[in-house]
């Protein structure tokens, strides 16, 4: 089945420094400079044909060299781009990347033609959401044109998968949302709890819950993640590996999560896999170079 994924491109120009540096501080890198492709809709549909699945990515990039280097980028990944908008009066979305030796990062991002995705850019591409099993979203573009995809996949009976990072507002209201999957700071920025230990987690699921999501899959970087929805509730153990990168350490969860469920896996078993995926792609320098693929997965996973 295929996976629809409404979202942001970007070209993301990575420098590595010895430490992030404080306000009104210059850091100078440890080397040279390195550009991928990035934005966490492209990142999260190249990573679900990464993981085997079909991948219809809706997004708009600028009629500029980045836009260009973005989706040749992407097809040779195996993302069908054939409802990304090039638009000739915005340019490419841009972030600019420091990560330093821990392989923690710190990142500014510079919209550009994520901004002026609009509902009827998302309406003129309601067959790809229609066709698709489930539909993924993230909030690097407008809110509202991620309500009303979620809105069109919720009239197609497609399942919805929802990133919202960057961490939108509290109290936003976003429509059916099936998977719900926020990192600790957003589940904390979302629900006004702090995500400190277990029993936290499940009053933060809980508030999620009570705004209509079904599932939540709450990731904790390099300690897992935790899962519940009605009627299951489970922690999935962190692999263990050595970080270098931890950019698009949730892309990279998000899209092999979604591939996971396109084929039928049960919520636990795509969550451990995804955790697999994203364990392995930290151990590798940038956000979407060297994804890992399904066989590497499932060989890593043992
Ligand atoms: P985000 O990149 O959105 O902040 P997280 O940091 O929570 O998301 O990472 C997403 C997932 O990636 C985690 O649930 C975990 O499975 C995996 N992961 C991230 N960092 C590590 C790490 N250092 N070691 C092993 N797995 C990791």
């Amino acid at each position: 089945m295929t996976i629809a994924v409404v979202g942001s491109t970007n070209i993301d120009l990575a420098i590595r420094v010895p430490h992030i540096c404080a306000k009104n501080e210059t850091v100078i890198g440890t080397g040279s400079y390195e550009i991928f492709g990035g934005g966490k809709g492209a990142n999260q549909a190249a990573s679900v044909a990464a993981a085997g699945a079909k991948a219809n990515f809706i997004s708009k990039v600028g009629d500029d060299a980045f836009g260009e280097q973005s989706m040749k980028g992407l097809i040779d990944g195996g993302v069908d781009c054939s409802y990304v908008i090039r638009d000739a009066n915005s340019s490419t979305g841009l972030a600019a990347i420091l990560v330093d030796d821990n392989g923690d990062n710190a990142i500014a991002v510079a919209p550009g033609a994520n901004g002026q995705l609009t509902t009827q850019d998302i309406t003129a591409a309601e067959a790809a959401i229609a066709d698709a099993s489930h539909l993924i979203v993230q909030l690097e573009v407008p809110l509202d044109t991620v309500r009303h995809a979620i809105k069109i996949a919720a009239k197609h009976g497609t399942s919805v998968i929802f990133n919202p990072a960057p961490a939108p507002a509290p109290g936003e209201d976003f429509g059916p949302v099936t998977y719900f999957t926020p990192n600790e700071v957003e589940a904390a920025s979302l629900s006004g709890i702090a995500a400190d230990n277990e029993r936290s987690l499940d009053a933060i699921t809980d508030t999620f819950f009570d705004r209509g999501v079904e599932n939540v899959i709450i990731t904790l970087g390099a300690r897992g993640c935790f899962v519940r929805s009605r009627d299951e509730r489970l922690f999935i153990d962190p692999y263990k590996v050595d970080a270098v990168d931890t950019t698009g350490a949730g892309d990279t969860f998000n899209g092999f999560f979604g591939a996971a469920l396109s084929r039928g896996e049960q919520l636990g078993k795509a969550a451990k896999y995804a955790c697999a995926a994203a364990a392995l792609a930290v151990t590798r320098p940038g956000a979407r170079t060297n994804l890992p693929t399904h066989d590497e997965v499932i060989e890593f996973m043992g």
